[in-house]
């Protein structure tokens, strides 16, 4: 067996920690060839130490001779680099089989398009990436023959259901969705709520900027969209079930009326090893669900008044072009703000769907026009603040 090499983006975090697990529970299958955080030194230079990569790089140009001094102490003997020039060439290295794209937000949308034309494997995480450019990432992944596999738990639940079957007879994605800690809270109620209570996820155990994204259902509404570019499949047959226990991860039903589901306990590990080693399953000792403890499982469907980040995703896919982009950028300078104190919860959407209304609308976007419309988008949202 020939031994995969990883390059991890977001090393540091969450996803990426989580993955560094899977590749120590599998040395004889993945090596760690090159390692990527944003701002974390002092674990980036314990995983070097652990994994000992070729590569190991910072994404904020400020902390490199931290970075160096502290790996010169180990005696790291690799090469160091720094800033987002660096992180896209990384990635296109020969030696990296798999990019593991689980870089924060906006950032993770460069490295993964030069992964992409690099022709690598890319474990996808960073669901920004395809809610801003899903429709270039799509076009590149085809016309550079690079596999996308998705490390949402969503997703992949999606994709495994999808495992023999033919995409054209998905009559309807059924995308499930925990409901989030304000799941059964009022209106009222969720006017005051702080960034440390939307920090208390129910079942799953996740970043900062998801955490929030998810009480705000801001990320339910991202998945929608990310699995209209994964499979092809048009919103209008992506239904949002909210499915407090977090077993179902989501299903497919089909032109004959077979619904297929991916159950499991919540445990990103999962996602992530299958994205690694599909079309294999590899054996774990992650913890199982067990359905006579669980008893039963409920569905219900999302409330669009008290969450109108769901409403106003759709919206975005419908208006299409440069729209979901903007919705991604007012949303980055929102979570950031509310985490921050400066910006209440319910007013997140409001401060959103002004900047979509405010934004000038571009109905084929090229990358370049991207990256304008990110960066006028969040200074329209900054000044609602
Ligand atoms: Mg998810």
């Amino acid at each position: 067996m020939k031994i995969k090499n990883l390059c991890i983006l977001g090393s540091t975090g969450s996803i990426g920690t989580q993955t560094l697990d899977v590749v120590r529970t599998y040395p004889e299958r993945y090596s760690v060839y090159a390692l990527c955080a944003n701002r974390s030194v002092d674990k980036l230079v314990a995983q070097a130490l652990e994994f000992k990569p070729e590569v190991v790089c910072i994404a904020d140009e400020s902390l490199y001779d931290e970075l160096s001094r502290q790996l010169s102490a180990i005696g790291f003997e690799g090469k160091i680099w720094v800033g987002a020039d660096s992180i896209a060439e990384m990635v296109t290295m020969p030696s990296i089989d798999i990019v593991v794209a689980s870089m924060v937000g906006y950032a993770g949308l460069r490295p993964t398009i030069e992964a992409i034309k690099a022709g690598k494997t890319i474990a996808l995480a960073n669901k920004e990436t395809l809610v801003v450019a899903g429709e270039i990432i799509c076009e590149l992944a085809q016309q550079y023959h690079a596999p996308i596999l998705p490390v949402d738990s969503e997703h992949s639940a999606i994709f495994q259901s999808l495992v023999g079957e033919d995409r054209s007879e998905i009559e309807k994605i059924l995308l499930t969705a925990s409901g989030g800690p304000f799941r059964t809270y009022s209106l009222d109620q969720m006017r005051t709520v702080t960034a440390s209570d939307a920090l208390k996820h129910p079942n799953w155990d996740m970043g900062a900027k998801i955490t929030i994204d998810s009480a705000s259902m801001m990320n339910k509404g991202f998945e929608v969209i990310e699995a209209k570019w994964l499979f092809g499949v048009p919103v209008e047959k992506i239904q949002v079930l909210v499915h407090p226990q977090s077993i179902v991860h989501s299903a497919v039903q089909f032109t004959d009326g077979a619904i297929k589901a991916q159950l499991g306990a919540p445990d990103m590990r999962l996602p992530i090893q299958y994205a690694l080693s599909f079309p294999e399953r590899l054996k774990s000792d992650f913890p199982r669900a067990d359905l006579f403890t669980l008893g039963s499982l409920t569905f219900e469907e999302p409330d669009m008044k008290r969450f109108p980040n769901l409403g106003l995703a759709y919206e975005a896919m419908r208006r299409g072009g440069n729209i979901p982009c903007v919705l991604n950028a007012a949303n980055e300078v929102v979570n950031l703000a509310f985490r921050e104190g400066r910006c209440g919860f319910l007013q997140m959407s409001d401060i959103i769907a002004e900047t979509m209304v405010k934004a000038a609308f571009i109905a084929k976007p090229t990358y370049e026009d991207y990256v304008a419309t990110d960066a006028a988008a969040r200074r329209i949202a900054e000044q609602y603040l």
